[in-house]
């Protein structure tokens, strides 16, 4: 049911709260009925446009405890990230990156199941980790640790963790191939043209990954031809909005 559904973002710094605050609200703009949960660290506060607030350990290479088990202290975001796994007052949630932005409802990607996520641009073989849906468990999540303490992880986050632990999902069922508008990336405009002019306006969350992030750059009411303009200034017009009523 929607009542133990959530959708799950994580923000350790102020600068990635603005994002959580930017994606949360977008959530709403487009009338989501499942819950909104952010993760943060004990530094940021987030405002009120979330359910539920959760804090968690941020395992970055001051955590001794942790990351001297691990012996591998470039895994920090990734292990906090992987918290997202014990909230199991939950059966069904969606992650996605504070980096995200919502252009309409996806309430429909709580019919899929652990683990569905969109291909990377980069490497189409291995899903993107900035949206994906997954089922909360403490098993899961332990097992998760175990497999980054044992193989560690080939690029540095939890993307690459998470494709190899769910390493089957290139070949097995393409139900958990989410299509592209789902985990849009703001690269592929520039990668493949054609296909962004002809399927772009079908996008549902855009995805501005790499370093430099909306928060980064100024909004510009001149700059708008570029598709990418486009995405920023409704990243910011969201940033700047008054947030959507709460609904449920
Ligand atoms: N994140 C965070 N603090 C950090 C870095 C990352 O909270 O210092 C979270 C945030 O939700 C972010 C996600 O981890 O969206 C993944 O990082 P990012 O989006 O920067 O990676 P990219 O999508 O660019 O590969
Ligand atoms: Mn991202």
């Amino acid at each position: 049911s929607a009542a133990d559904q959530a959708f799950v973002t994580l923000a350790t710094t102020e600068d990635y709260c603005m994002g959580a605050l930017v994606m949360g609200k977008s959530l709403r703009r487009h009338g989501t009925t499942r819950k909104i949960v952010v993760l943060i660290s004990s530094s940021v506060s987030p405002e009120r446009v979330f359910d539920e607030v959760v804090q968690v350990d941020v395992m970055d290479s001051m955590d001794r405890t942790h990351l001297s088990w691990l012996g591998r202290p470039e895994l920090g975001v990734t292990l906090t990230k992987l918290q997202c796994w014990m909230l199991i007052k939950y059966k069904k949630c969606v992650f996605l990156d504070a980096d995200t932005l919502v252009l309409q409802n996806v309430d429909d990607l709580f019919e899929r199941e652990e683990l569905s996520a969109a291909p990377d641009a980069g490497w189409p073989d291995c899903f993107n980790s900035g949206v994906f849906v997954f089922r909360p468990s403490l098993h899961t999540h332990s097992r998760l640790l175990a497999h980054a303490a044992h193989y560690g992880c080939f690029d540095g986050g939890d993307q690459g963790l998470l494709n190899s632990f769910f390493k089957d999902w290139a070949v097995k069922d393409i139900s958990k191939h989410l299509p592209f508008v789902y985990n849009l990336s703001s690269s592929a405009i520039y990668t493949y043209l054609p296909a962004f002019q002809t399927f772009g306006h079908q996008a549902k969350i855009v995805h501005f990954l790499g370093a430099v992030k909306p928060w980064h750059l100024r909004y510009d009411q001149s700059n708008k031809d570029s598709y990418l303009d486009q995405f920023l200034n409704m990243w910011w017009a969201e940033y700047r909005s008054q947030m959507p009523p709460i609904s449920g």
